[in-house]
């Protein structure tokens, strides 16, 4: 196996259908609030330029491109819904006064996302605290907790755990417990781009339950905590690439672009211009030791483009459904088969106030009803009386049955909720999945690194494609990791 370092690259790269809703808002985002956006690039041309084309418009493939750009290359973004931004969607039609909300991804952390915070500062666009994790109520087995009661030994005993675990929680947060078992595990990591090699690759096999229950779980920590069906390599591998990037678990504090995440995707589309072409799904893919022919559809005819590398950045689940000739060898297509992804909806409700506040709560809340897994407020800095609510749920979902679910749960006296707007990623045609699960137990050989490596000509960018299964970081980082092998291939 190839040997696997990309920490040195990344230090030295760019640091330099809304299935249904109450009304039928229109998706196409509008920059109502325009952010003062850097000039456009106009790259100097290079001589040995490369004539590329990106599949998908997501922010891999805007990203990948955009790097392309800058370094001379001849790019062409191909994507097949008539918008780009994938799945970053900023939704403002359906809501009232100026309000918007992030139909998709929503939230980047720091440390971390660094690629994100610094094509952030380069298009001027604004980050603004995100405080949808302080003072969460967590709804436990019907009842609902404050952070503080979640500290209190008295609460915790009476959730049968033993007083190692007690103590632990009554001085570390709530998500954190599973540090408790892992921690002495995680310093073997050195490398974040290496798991194997470190003594934990019988482990592969293994429930990171047994770990924990090892390490001296009680029966109550092992019920929170799960880990029956996660492989114990890949969870300490995952917890060990949060540490080296000095990350809890579960970051508290995290930031989102004032208005919209779509800020991003919009700032790299502007800056490639024509190279984007909307509406334009690839049907097959022909590669060969030289170059690449694409088929793409453009208002249902058929055309074709030659190139000399296809960046592929569409989530593999959608790339598997394009036909490759000739067809990609057996390790690749186990990687296609066996990347799983979740996918589920999101849910934006409109109050005419911040209700919870007349009960005396806080509105981050963790519902755990199988309708409504939370909600949260976002849009904080509108200047309005209303407010903009979010949260996910199963897809299908109807706008009606998100509020049931809600005001079945809602632990006040009443709420104010005037609108509710569901994006139901399932039903979507091209952008159908959500973010990359952990990999299946047993299977870290067979998907790592090659999840990431090129065939041929075509290579892999993605937010499928990295370490850490974090979108829009992994998303930006495998971007340009793609834009630089390219660029030096
Ligand atoms: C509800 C939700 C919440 C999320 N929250 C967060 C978060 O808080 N933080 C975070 O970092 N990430 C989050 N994510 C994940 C993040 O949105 C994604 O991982 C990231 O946007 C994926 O980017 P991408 O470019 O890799 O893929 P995509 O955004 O999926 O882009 C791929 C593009 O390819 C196009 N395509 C598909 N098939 C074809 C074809 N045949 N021809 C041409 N084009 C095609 C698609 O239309 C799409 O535009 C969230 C996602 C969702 C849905």
């Amino acid at each position: 196996m190839k040997q696997v370092n990309r920490r040195d690259f990344l230090k030295s790269t760019v640091i330099a259908g809304l299935g249904s809703s109450i009304i039928t808002p229109d998706l196409v985002p509008k920059q109502s609030h325009p952010e003062k956006q850097a000039p456009e690039t106009n790259p100097a041309a290079n001589p040995a330029g490369k004539k590329v084309i990106v599949a998908g418009a997501g922010i891999a493939g805007l990203c990948c491109g955009y790097e392309l750009m800058k370094r001379g290359h001849d790019v062409t973004v191909l994507e097949g819904s008539p918008r780009h931004g994938g799945h970053i969607l900023t939704v403002r039609d359906g809501l009232s006064d100026g309000l918007y909300a992030d139909f998709g991804a929503e939230n980047i952390t720091q440390p971390g996302y660094e690629l994100f915070w610094n094509y952030a500062k380069q298009f001027n666009l604004t980050v603004l605290p995100y405080p949808k994790r302080d003072n969460i109520l967590r709804r436990i087995k019907g009842q609902f907790y404050s952070e503080e009661m979640l500290r209190d030994p008295t609460v915790l005993k009476k959730f049968g755990f033993n007083a190692r675990e007690i103590t632990y929680l009554s001085e570390n947060e709530w998500p954190e417990l599973d540090l408790l078992y892992t921690k002495p595990y995680l310093s073997k990591f050195k490398d974040e781009y290496q798991p194997f090699g470190v003594g934990y690759d019988h482990l592969d096999t293994t429930p990171i339950a047994d770990i924990y229950r090892k390490e001296g779980a009680s029966p109550a920590a092992l019920e929170f905590l799960g880990g029956q069906e996660t492989s114990a390599q890949f969870e300490l591998w995952r917890q060990a690439i949060l540490q080296m990037r000095g990350l809890p678990l579960f970051p508290k504090k995290v930031f989102r672009l004032q208005n919209g995440n779509q800020s991003l995707p919009n700032a790299f589309a502007k800056q490639l211009g024509e190279r984007v072409k909307l509406n334009s799904p690839i049907i097959s893919i022909r590669h060969q030791p030289k170059g690449v022919t694409v088929k793409y559809l453009e208002f249902g005819k058929e055309k074709e483009i030659t190139a000399d590398y296809l960046a592929n950045c569409i989530p593999l689940p959608a790339f598997s459904k394009i036909p490759v000739e000739p067809a990609l060898p057996a390790e690749k297509k186990y990687v296609l088969d066996h990347i799983a992804y979740d996918s589920y909806a999101r849910f934006v409700f409109q109050a005419s106030s911040k209700f919870w506040l007349k009960d005396n709560l806080s509105i981050n809340m963790d519902l755990n009803h199988p309708d409504i897994g939370g909600i949260w407020q976002v849009a904080e800095e509108v200047d309005t009386h209303r407010v903009a609510l979010m949260g996910m749920g199963p897809g299908g979902t109807t706008p009606q049955r998100a509020i049931a679910a809600f005001r079945e749960v809602y632990p006040g006296k009443q709420d104010t909720i005037e609108q509710a707007l569901v994006k139901d990623w399932p039903r979507e045609q091209y952008a159908f999945t959500c973010e990359r699960l952990n990999f299946p137990m047993g299977s870290l050989k067979k998907l790592w690194p090659h999840v990431m490596e090129p065939h041929g000509r075509i290579h892999f960018a993605g937010a499928y494609a990295d370490n850490l299964n974090w979108g829009m970081e992994a998303a930006t980082r495998s971007a340009n990791r793609v834009a630089k092998e390219i660029d030096q291939a």
